[in-house]
C-alpha cells in the first residue's frame, strides 16, 4: 500500500495519534501551522472529497463530529478554530487520502 495515511492506520508508520475508533483515526500534523493541528481521517481509503458517494455521508459527518470533540478536549472551542478539506490540485491537496484539518490555538 503506497498511501502514507493508510500506513499510519495500519501502524506501519508512526504517528502521534490523539483519537481512534473503528471508523476514524486522528493524529497530530507532522508540520503544524498552529498550536493545535490535527488531521482526522477515515480508516477506509477514500482519495478525495471529489470521490465521496452518497453512502459516505455518515462517515464524513463522523469526521466533523470527531474533530469537534478533539477541539473541545484541546480547549480551543471557545475561541474557535478552522476545519479544512483541501480538494484536488487547485485546493492544494498533497496527500490523496481524505483528511480533515483541525486548526486552532491562534487566529
Ligand atoms: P494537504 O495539503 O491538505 O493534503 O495536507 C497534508 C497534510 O499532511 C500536511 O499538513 C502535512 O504536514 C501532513 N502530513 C504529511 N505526512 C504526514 C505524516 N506522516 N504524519 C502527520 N502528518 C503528515
Ligand atoms: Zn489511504
Amino acid at each position: 500500500m503506497e498511501c502514507i495515511f493508510c500506513k499510519i492506520i495500519n501502524k506501519e508508520l508512526p504517528a502521534d495519534i490523539v483519537f481512534e475508533d473503528d471508523d476514524v483515526i486522528a493524529f497530530n500534523d507532522i508540520n503544524p501551522i498552529a498550536p493545535v493541528h490535527v488531521l482526522v481521517i477515515p480508516k477506509r481509503h477514500i482519495s478525495s472529497v471529489v470521490d465521496i458517494k452518497s453512502e459516505d455521508s455518515d462517515l464524513m459527518g463522523k469526521l466533523i463530529f470527531t474533530a469537534k470533540k478533539i477541539a473541545d478536549n484541546s480547549g480551543v472551542s471557545q475561541k474557535g478554530y478552522k476545519l479544512l478539506f483541501r480538494v484536488g490540485k487547485d485546493g492544494g491537496q498533497e496527500v490523496q487520502h481524505i483528511h480533515l484539518h483541525l486548526i486552532g490555538g491562534k487566529k
